[in-house]
């Protein structure tokens, strides 16, 4: 990906977010087939691709961010990606989890954009999903579900254990993969805007022309810009 395609994915991400992002990363990065219906990948798939596609661009190391729910005080940690992914084996498309309250698919993009928009997701979501079965679902079966899909796909939900620095409370958090490579890719596309800044203001380059002058070369006129 040069950089124009950068900025072109930078520019599409910025107007839309959640679900859309996430397809948008895959398809934006190259780490999917043009005809590929990515919203239809199952989510452990669709995110473990997203993972190694992030530590193919970014590399294998993370410091990822999440506010203390007791205490509110933001904390860092380091997260190897390589070791995350390794323990991460995204379940067969056509796994069947079956439950008390009948069987059901692994749920993809679609089933929880559509699921977003019901007044009750989870019931939504579970109706969706579920291939046989015709028994009222209640809190306790999406509770069973939950835990059943967690345990079929674990690769769609990744929790990390941490403490709290300050208040000393032990939680977990969910790991966002799609929003931390959404994050990698908007702090390079702002940095090669900021070159592009620097060297149109300096030269009288357009912006297409700065783009056009490889990496190697663009960093020498930076330095020498920089004094
Ligand atoms: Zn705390």
């Amino acid at each position: 990906m040069d950089d124009t395609a950068l900025l072109d994915l930078w520019e599409a991400g910025s107007n839309c977010q959640g679900l859309d992002r996430a397809l948008l990363l895959l398809r934006g990065t190259g780490a999917a087939r043009p005809d590929e219906d990515l919203s239809a990948l199952p989510i452990g798939e669709r995110d473990v691709r997203l993972l190694r596609e992030r530590m193919r661009r970014f590399g294998t190391h993370c410091e990822a961010t999440v506010d203390c729910p007791v205490c509110g005080e933001r904390l860092a940690f380091p997260l190897d990606l390589d070791a995350l992914s390794a323990s991460l084996v995204p379940a067969a498309r056509d796994v069947v989890v079956a439950c008390s309250s009948g069987s059901y698919r692994l749920p993809n993009s679609q089933d929880i954009a559509a699921a977003l928009g019901q007044p009750r997701p989870r019931l939504a979501l579970a109706l969706r999903c579920r291939l046989h079965g015709d028994t009222p679902i209640d809190e306790a079966a999406l509770d069973e579900l939950d835990t059943a899909m967690a345990a079929t796909d674990p690769a769609a939900l990744v929790d990390i254990a941490l403490a709290c620095q300050a208040c000393g409370v032990a939680f977990t958090a969910s790991f966002d993969i799609a929003g931390t490579f959404w994050s990698d890719v908007s702090r390079q596309a702002r940095q090669v805007l900021d070159e592009v800044h620097l060297l149109a203001s300096a030269y009288g380059w357009s912006e297409h022309e700065v783009l056009a002058v490889p990496q190697a070369r663009r960093r020498h006129y930076l330095r020498r810009l920089a004094g």
